[in-house]
């Protein structure tokens, strides 16, 4: 499988800067070798959607609620993303466990809201500095997989280790394989066949300087970016750097 690299734009983009950014992806994403999402925030997912059809990127959201429609002043349901012209939507990311109180119930609503819109969920699960320096990652990661995927997932997950997002701290290779492997089981003994295909990205401080040495690594599928996905050549550099080897193979 191809790997995906997928951008989280975050709070981040007006209507002129992601269109810009937007033409950017779509002018150079032909050569990478990857598949590419990218996550704009709500208000411009139509427009970037708009801009990026029927070229090799997809479009995300960052979020949606477990309910299709009613009383929920702000918020924006998996049905009002997949109109707008998304295919994915990451959910359960640590900046809204933090920022929202989401607990893994709450994210596991909404992967089945998501799925049933016909949206990929990406789910995010990683440990604090405080809970590695513990030694509780693997137990962390472990109970938010079980809490936060219902029994019929079908979608992406993203190891991203809490204290490497936006610090320009990354684990070592010998970490992020361990990690990886361990998901990998975990998602085997929870959905068979089906886990054993599933992609586990990795996500924290991914830049075109590190992203070779990350992304080669076994059970990564692909990485989630923040920071550096708002560049469209730094976005681009990942994409190519992570496609190397199916390249050189011919794949
Ligand atoms: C993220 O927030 O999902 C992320 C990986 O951010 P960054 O790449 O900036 O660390």
């Amino acid at each position: 499988m191809r790997p995906l690299i997928a951008g989280n734009w975050k709070m981040h983009g007006l209507a002129a800067s992601s269109a810009a950014l937007a033409r950017a992806l779509r002018a150079g994403a032909g050569e990478v070798g990857c598949d590419l999402l990218v996550c704009p925030p709500f208000t411009q997912i139509g427009a970037v959607a708009a801009l990026l059809a029927g070229s090799p990127v997809a479009v995300g959201g960052q979020d949606c609620h477990r309910e299709r429609e009613g009383a929920h002043t702000g918020d924006i349901s998996a049905a009002m993303l997949r109109d707008a012209g998304a295919g994915f939507v990451i959910l359960g990311h640590s900046e809204r466990r933090a920022d929202h109180g989401e607990t893994n119930e709450t994210v596991r609503g909404k992967v089945v809201a998501a799925q049933q819109a016909g949206l990929v969920p990406i789910v995010c699960v990683g440990e604090t500095e405080a809970q590695r320096l513990a030694g509780q990652d693997t137990e962390i990661v472990g109970w938010q997989l079980h809490s936060s995927l219902p029994p019929e997932f079908g979608g992406i997950i993203a190891y991203e280790p809490v204290w490497a997002i936006g610090t320009g701290r990354t684990p070592g290779a010998a970490e992020v394989m361990a990690m990886h492997g361990f998901i990998r089981r975990e998602l085997q003994r929870g959905f068979g066949a089906v886990g054993a295909g599933m992609r586990i990205l990795y996500g924290g401080s991914v830049k075109p300087a590190n992203a070779a040495a990350l992304l080669h690594l076994p059970e990564v599928g692909g990485a989630l970016v923040g920071g550096a996905s708002l560049n469209a050549g730094d976005f681009l550099a990942i994409a190519r750097a992570a496609a190397l080897p199916n390249m050189a193979a011919g794949g």
